[in-house]
């Protein structure tokens, strides 16, 4: 029988703290599973540091070591597609430059591959260091996209997963602008099964998140799942309009039996402020859509590639 070839995949920027304590990590578990075939396809998101040099004399001494080195920094999500796209092997394992996920934990993953699963992710058991608000603020998040997308997205689980190619092939059809990965996984379906982790500490560097992606893929994470907000805004145009219905008869009547009168400023205020506020919020819902429509008639390409290593040779490449 043919020997099943496993991609571990891992997008990284401004590492050069932690890769080579990766690569160590992650070449001694493969020592371990000798029954597979492993190669490490390093996806370099735009790094600034020391970090491609670093990868490359990793290459010269370990010929299973791919790196892709893209044009610029594009964000973790889009840095995992290209991995997708790159990878050659069976299944993929996608993880964290930083040693924050155990690479142990691979080989269970493999072992539930074994078993016919498709999708094998890993959930942090315990959010250690983040802020009761931030966690709260964040489970209401994902309670409210469960509830209004109908798509199971699993809350703690980050990235590190294992899929096969049913997953891989299936994930690289989906080619969004705006990319949330995390539905996307969902979404596509499959076989899935939920391991469990505790989070280690960043092996060295610091965190590449800044608050405003996190807005930001917030944001993606509902658009791109569902148009609930539309239909609330104008459910709640429906409700204002029919208040406002019967308010107007109040008033013509009123006015016809007891004469026109000159009072009533506050109650015109109150509605003008109102009404505007409403408008404006329904005017930026449809906004919010109409940017993601916008970006993704554009139909641009996802990433560029600066240039592939792999095996003996590099290659210069344009579009994927
Ligand atoms: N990363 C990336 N591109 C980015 C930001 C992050 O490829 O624009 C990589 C980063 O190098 C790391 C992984 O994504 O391998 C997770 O990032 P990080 O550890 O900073 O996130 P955190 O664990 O703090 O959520
Ligand atoms: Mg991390």
């Amino acid at each position: 029988m043919r020997m099943k070839r496993l991609t571990i995949v891992i997008p990284f920027f401004n590492e050069e703290m932690v890769l080579e304590q990766l690569y160590n990590r992650l070449e001694r578990l493969t020592k371990q599973c000798s029954k597979y075939r492993f190669d490490f396809l390093f996806v370099n998101d735009g790094s600034q540091d020391q970090s491609v040099p670093i990868v490359l004399k990793l290459k010269e001494k370990d010929s299973r070591i791919a790196l892709l080195d893209l044009s610029r920094n594009y964000g973790k999500e889009t840095a995992m597609l290209a991995g997708i796209d790159y990878a050659k092997g069976d299944a993929l394992v996608i993880i964290d430059a930083d040693l924050q996920q155990p690479p142990e934990m691979i080989k269970e993953m493999i072992n539930w591959w074994e078993q016919g699963y498709s999708d094998v992710y890993a959930v942090r058991k315990e959010r250690r260091g983040e802020s009761a608000l931030k966690k709260l603020t964040s489970s209401l998040y994902y309670k409210i996209l469960q509830k209004a997308s109908n798509i199971n997205i699993y809350p703690h689980a980050g990235d590190f997963r294992l899929l096969d190619r049913k997953m891989i092939n299936a994930l690289k059809q989906l080619r969004e602008q705006e990319r949330y990965t995390k539905g996307l996984y969902g979404w596509v379906g499959f076989k899935k099964k939920e391991l469990f982790y505790d989070a280690d500490e960043r092996a060295g560097g610091t965190t590449k998140w800044r608050a405003t992606t996190l807005m930001n893929l917030a944001m993606n994470g509902i658009t791109s799942y569902t148009t609930l907000p539309l239909r609330i805004s104008a459910m709640i145009g429906v409700v204002v309009s029919f208040v406002a219905f019967i308010y107007m008869m109040i008033v013509l009547i009123q006015t016809l039996l007891l004469g026109a009168s000159v009072s009533g400023y506050p109650s015109l205020m109150i509605g003008i402020l109102f009404l505007g506020g409403l408008q404006l919020i329904s005017l930026g819902i449809i906004g919010e859509y109409l940017g993601r429509v916008f970006n993704e008639t554009k139909n641009r390409p996802l990433y560029f590639v600066n240039e592939y290593y792999q095996g003996n040779s590099s290659m210069k490449e344009g579009v994927v």
